[in-house]
């Protein structure tokens, strides 16, 4: 039945493009066009497969880290999830991945002898060696970046715990920005402090506002360097550090963590495609990350990611559109603590001369999409923006130059592939990002399906036109 409704769309298309000049043909085709993106919205808007897609994968999996129990159910449950939706092929992808455990429920706590004891909500930064079970204690120095950490020198800064508290600035308007300004202390603080003889380090949690809950996130150690333990301090815990820090400078801070890195494991990319029935060699990737931080339910970093990929591939199959390019859903293993998943992809499409024409990731949360950055050169970009009053009625007016994701990085270069990045609403992303609370209740089903659908009818349009050559109006 369906293949039917394919070969006859195929056939009318392949014939209205024959018979028209070009000038209609343009006319004709952005009203096809507007019509197929409706129809996208129209059931994304009213369907509950994702949604239900979303609960299985954040309520019943859960939190799934590289190497984890539970990544190695998601990888499972999503190939089982594609496979019952009839695509041309549904495969995994091996990939070895790093195995890094937290442990105990970690402790931390200030010690003043002028203010008492208190209590604060850490978490160790993913890579993070352990303190041992006993725990480690130590005084404190604050810093906000690493100038003024390097001035301080080894003198000030031997056998203490450096805590990196510059807070993000909150003047910019896209925390992305934000964030950018203030990751680098995650990520380098280990190594910067036990270059200069720190025994530990604390970095401010990645978070706009003033929250109890300790965001984690991967850290970098080096080889040459000695590993320190490191853990991210809740927002409101380095306020309340920094404060007391200043009335008592001697003050000690404990910190208990039992995490430990494993051997690495075996686990998968899975890959669902439907194959283009005109260019099959060229190739459109819409993807996200299926591993997780191992707190929380991995909902909007990235559970949402992965079912709205899946969404796409059911929302053309359900719109009985046969796309002229190959479409795959890729279910990205390990983008939080290694990005094996992401490297893999690249490296066997390159091994295997595959064509990509785009790579679309939505790797930002579930939140309502106000459009799309793209990688992409001149003609590319220009040929997108010809498709802007296509998607604008649907709220996609941000369509910037400069995108794409953390998995589909590694393609770049290939081939002349664009890679793109689907832009939610940023504003409530780092309240739930690698925290406890990023749970199936914070996502809104409606916000989640605009983006499925927005990122569906950029397939369609790149499936339907390509991206290279042509004209600059295509579509208009
Ligand atoms: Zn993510």
């Amino acid at each position: 039945m369906m293949l039917l409704k394919h070969k006859l769309r195929a056939f009318v298309a392949g014939a209205a493009m024959l018979a028209a000049i070009p000038a209609v043909a343009q006319q004709n085709t952005y009203k096809s066009d507007s019509t197929v993106i409706r129809k996208f919205y129209d059931d994304a808007l009213t369907s509950y497969e994702s949604y239900e897609n979303l609960r299985y994968l954040t309520k019943n999996i859960g939190a799934r880290l590289s190497g984890s129990p539970q990544a190695a159910a998601a990888v499972e449950w999503s190939r089982q999830v594609m496979e019952k939706m009839g695509l041309d092929r549904v495969y995994l992808q091996e990939v070895m991945v790093p195995h890094w455990v937290r442990g105990d429920k970690e402790v931390g706590r200030i010690l003043s002898g002028r203010n008492g004891s208190q209590e604060v909500n850490i978490l160790a930064l993913g890579s993070s060696v352990g303190t041992g079970a006993q725990g480690l204690s130590a005084q404190v120095i604050e810093v906000q970046n690493f100038e003024e950490l390097e001035k301080l020198g080894k003198k000030k800064v031997k056998g203490k715990i450096v805590f990196f508290n510059r807070p993000f600035d909150n003047k910019h308007v896209h925390t992305m920005a934000a964030y950018g300004g203030a990751v680098d202390q995650r990520g380098g603080g280990p190594v910067a402090a036990a270059k200069l003889g720190a025994v530990g380090v604390l970095v401010r949690s990645m978070a706009n506002d003033i929250q109890d809950v300790a965001h984690t996130g991967n850290t970098r150690y080096a080889d040459d360097v000695e590993k320190i333990p490191a853990a991210a301090i809740s927002t409101r815990g380095a306020d309340e550090l920094s404060a007391m820090l200043k009335s008592d400078p001697e003050l000690k801070f404990y910190m208990r963590m039992t995490c430990e890195t494993r051997p690495d494991v075996l686990s998968y990319n899975v890959i669902g495609e439907i194959k283009g029935f005109e260019k099959p060699d060229e190739i459109i990737v819409v993807g996200g990350h299926l591993d997780s931080w191992d707190v929380g339910e991995g909902a909007h970093d990235d559970g949402t990611g992965c079912v709205q990929s899946i969404e796409v591939l059911r929302l053309l199959k359900e719109q009985g559109i046969r796309p002229k390019r190959t479409v795959r859903a890729v279910m990205f293993m390990n983008e939080e603590n290694g990005l094996r998943g992401g490297r893999k992809y690249a490296e066997e499409a390159k091994a295997k001369n595959e064509k990509h024409v785009a790579a679309i990731e939505s790797d930002a949360g579930g939140f309502t999409p106000r459009g799309f950055g793209f990688d992409a050169n001149d003609e590319q970009f220009a040929k997108i923006m010809g498709w802007k009053d296509l998607l604008a009625p649907y709220g996609l007016h941000e369509m910037n130059r400069g995108g794409g994701g953390a998995d589909i990085g590694p393609l770049k270069g290939q081939n002349n592939v664009v890679l793109i990045g689907l832009r939610p609403d940023s504003q409530r992303y780092f309240d739930y990002h690698h925290t406890e609370i990023d749970t199936f209740e914070t996502v809104s089903r409606r916000e989640m399906q605009l983006g499925s659908a927005g990122m569906a009818a950029l397939v369609y349009l790149i499936s339907e036109h390509g991206l290279n050559g042509g004209s600059a109006k295509a579509g208009k």
